[in-house]
């Protein structure tokens, strides 16, 4: 009560800092392990942990083998908290591969954001209410004025199905442009604008309405002459065949980092030219932010900021509710307009109260606690150590990405190969050591490090001490 009644008063709040200090070290210790460690001082016995074995088979009793499941013994995880994962044997892991939980796992601002509106209103957009509002505005003002209005939903997937489903109302055509490896998620249209899942494993191939485009490497311009592996001719011979087909192109779809291609960011001129490419031909340019959007890539907000360029529409998602099932499509309003012409748009859940307080909450620790900076530099830092690494051991191929959102080649020594089995060697090694690293890439050697934002220069000391043992 003294510090809220006298804020100015620094003498009130200087025990604060010692506090903060400790709970942070406190995160690093598994709450299982410290209550075993108590159990056994006061003699009481310990708490059984079940068998993984059973546990696997129980889980495939209940759900489809269409699911995965991360590594050869799987974690059972019974709490998280910021950077840290539990799991029942007393393990805290340090988890880099997981960016939903974008401001910290549990964090308590957002926790308490949900509780408390849940506990209070929990309603659909058919109401008025002033959670909506209030997040509206705070999450339009982090775009260009162009882009000012917004469709809730709950899944990324929901959101690029909407984001198509609007491209094709406002344009009247059918056809969407995609890039090479893109992923945009797994609904019927998710599945024919994403590359990765298309050409992939019982993918069934390119559909006749979409067209792929070669992922463009960096300092790639369309019009640079017959070398590049995309150029102007090449993309009007697309719009050709798109015709052809009796479909005109609507939109075309990316990731400013393309990321089941193993985080390849994609060249700012490239961007500018293909943009103006689609506008002069009459679609609309939609911008996959799921992976890269609210501050990930530490100096831009949003990845397409990056190259430069000015969507028409933005697909948001996963850490939009920091692992509440939230997300949504930004466009301009004229895009809106053209919808709202055709039937009703409702979303059971899509942008209830308890939600926006959630998606609010996250804007503001992502704003008080500087995560976007922390991520630049940390992001900087880790890229920095990759590259000392690089020096002594050859299997480092290229070090890509920006902020939080990095990629880690593992190649053959002496040569551009991808080495699979090492980069999967890798992944085991670091799970033993307690850290929690994915792969990605079309040949899955590509590290994805890709933690929450409060991840610290400590946390990357301990990654690269633990890459370094697992080498040697
Ligand atoms: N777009 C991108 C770029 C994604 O990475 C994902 C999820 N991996 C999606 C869309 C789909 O999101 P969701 O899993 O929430 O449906």
């Amino acid at each position: 009560m003294g510090k809220l009644n006298n804020p100015e008063n620094k003498y009130l709040a200087i025990s604060e800092k010692p506090v903060s200090d400790l709970l942070r070290k406190w995160i690093s210790i598994s709450p299982v392990l410290a209550r075993t460690v108590f159990r056994k001082a006061a003699a009481l016995p310990a708490i059984p942990v079940p068998d993984t074995g059973e546990l696997v088979e129980k889980r495939w009793s209940y759900l489809s083998k269409a699911y995965s499941l991360s590594y050869e013994d799987p974690i059972r995880m019974l709490g998280s908290a910021f950077q840290y994962m539990y799991d029942d044997r007393g393990n805290a892991f340090l988890d880099l591969r997981n960016n939903i939980p974008h401001v910290g796992h549990c964090h308590p601002r957002v926790v308490r954001a949900g509780q408390q509106t849940m506990a209070g209103l929990n309603t659909n957009t058919r109401y008025l209410y002033d959670e909506i509002h209030s997040y509206s505005e705070k999450l339009l003002a982090t775009f260009p004025a162009s882009l000012n209005r917004v469709f809730f939903v709950n899944s990324g997937s929901a959101a690029s199905d909407l984001a198509i489903r609007l491209a094709r109302t406002h344009t009247g055509r059918k056809g969407v442009m995609v890039m090479e490896h893109g992923y945009h998620g797994n609904t019927q249209t998710g599945i024919k604008i994403s590359h990765h899942k298309f050409a992939g494993k019982a993918g069934g191939g390119q559909a006749d309405h979409i067209l792929t485009v070669p992922i463009p490497r960096s300092g790639q311009h369309l019009s640079s002459g017959e070398k590049d592996e995309l150029n102007e001719k090449q993309l009007k011979d697309f719009l050709e065949i798109h015709k052809n087909r009796g479909t005109e192109m609507a939109a075309f779809i990316t990731e400013p980092i393309v990321s089941a291609a193993g985080q390849i960011e994609i060249d700012s001129n490239y961007m500018q030219e293909i943009y103006a490419f689609i506008r002069k031909h009459g679609g609309l340019n939609i911008s996959d932010e799921v992976q890269t959007g609210f501050g990930r890539l530490g100096r831009w907000f949003w990845g397409y900021e990056q190259a430069g360029v000015i969507p028409d529409i933005v697909v948001l998602g996963k850490p939009m509710g920091n692992g509440h099932p939230m997300a949504a499509v930004v466009c301009c309003e004229t895009i809106a307009d053209s919808f709202s012409k055709g039937m009703e748009f409702f979303s059971s859940f899509g942008g209830n109260p308890v939600s926006c307080s959630i998606g609010e909450a996250v804007l503001d620790v992502i704003k008080a606690e500087n995560l976007a900076e922390n991520a630049k530099e940390v992001g900087d830092y880790i890229i920095a150590c990759f590259e000392v690494l690089q020096k002594n051991f050859p299997c480092f191929g290229e070090i890509r990405g920006q902020g939080l959102s990095l990629g880690v080649e593992i190649i053959k020594e002496g040569s551009p190969e991808p080495d699979t089995a090492l980069a999967t060697r890798l992944v085991k090694g670091l799970r033993e050591r307690n850290i929690l690293v994915g792969t990605d890439g079309p040949f899955d050697n590509v590290f994805k490090l890709k933690p929450p934002l409060c991840f610290t220069r400590e946390n990357a000391d301990q990654l690269i001490s633990a890459i370094r043992e697992v080498l040697d």
